[in-house]
């Protein structure tokens, strides 16, 4: 058995035998592990705080034969706040979910996490919307996974910006109104040119200038449902923390 320390952010955990429990911890170092807490279902146990859904911690670990136990944590964060918001803490868990489900086979693990601990602080602080936030976490996981848009300009005629633009969901290219004259098929969205600009922001922003732009109300529901459906139509599959958290609106 090796030892090592590693940080990361608890995405999930459950029951397992009487006392323990399993964790599923977003780490910079090995992606996604799931990781055993002997006693992690007591109540008042010295790990309770750190290992706690959606806190940041340092961990100790007992490694070996692709197995992880827990030996000691410490919370660097906990995003509280983030229990007293029923719809916060629901799309918290959509994007926990998508994370353990893709982020583990990707090597941007730096990015990843980065992306999630952002994404969190802002969540649990308030100080953006739930729609903004989901937006922002949709399309930059899938550009940081790999599955980036194609959305410099006009794959036709490189025209960069124009008034409306039609983003192709399946092809994830982006067409000026002038070239796109294939017929609808339900697979493609036509955009203003500020949804447009909001989209090349959450692709190619800085994380430090990331979280910081503004849409219309109108604007920010198109810019949803792309992302979203982009996500969903690209993994291939469903979540149903997602469904859960568009209950609720
Ligand atoms: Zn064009």
């Amino acid at each position: 058995m090796d030892i090592i320390t590693v940080r990361g952010i608890v995405l999930r955990e459950f029951p397992v035998f009487e006392n323990d429990k399993y964790i599923h911890v977003l780490t910079q170092e090995y992606g996604v592990i799931e990781i055993l807490v002997k006693g992690g279902q007591k109540l008042g146990s010295k790990n309770a705080g750190g290992t706690q859904l959606f806190s940041y911690s340092r961990l100790s670990l007992r490694t070996g034969k692709g197995k992880y136990y827990l030996d000691s944590s410490e919370p660097i964060q906990l995003f509280y706040k983030l229990r007293e918001d029923l719809e916060r803490l629901s799309l918290a868990c959509y994007f926990a979910e998508v994370a353990c489900y893709a982020a583990g086979q990707h090597e941007q693990k730096e990015e990843m996490m980065r992306l999630f601990l952002n994404t969190l602080h802002f969540l649990s602080n308030g100080e953006r919307s739930c729609e903004l936030l989901k937006c922002i976490f949709e399309m930059r996981f899938m550009t940081v996974i790999g599955m980036m848009p194609d959305i410099v300009c006009c794959p036709v005629c490189m025209t960069y910006i124009s008034e409306s633009m039609c983003f192709d969901l399946r092809t994830s290219k982006l067409y000026c109104s002038s070239c796109y004259k294939a017929g609808f098929d339900g697979e493609q969205i036509v955009v203003s040119s500020s949804v447009v600009k909001a989209l090349r922001h959450i692709v190619f922003a800085d994380y430090d200038r990331l979280f910081n732009f503004r849409l219309s109300d109108k604007s920010l529901k198109l810019l949803g449902s792309l992302t979203e459906r982009y996500l969903l139509i690209h993994l291939g599959r469903e979540f149903k923390t997602l469904d859960f958290y568009n209950s609720l609106q």
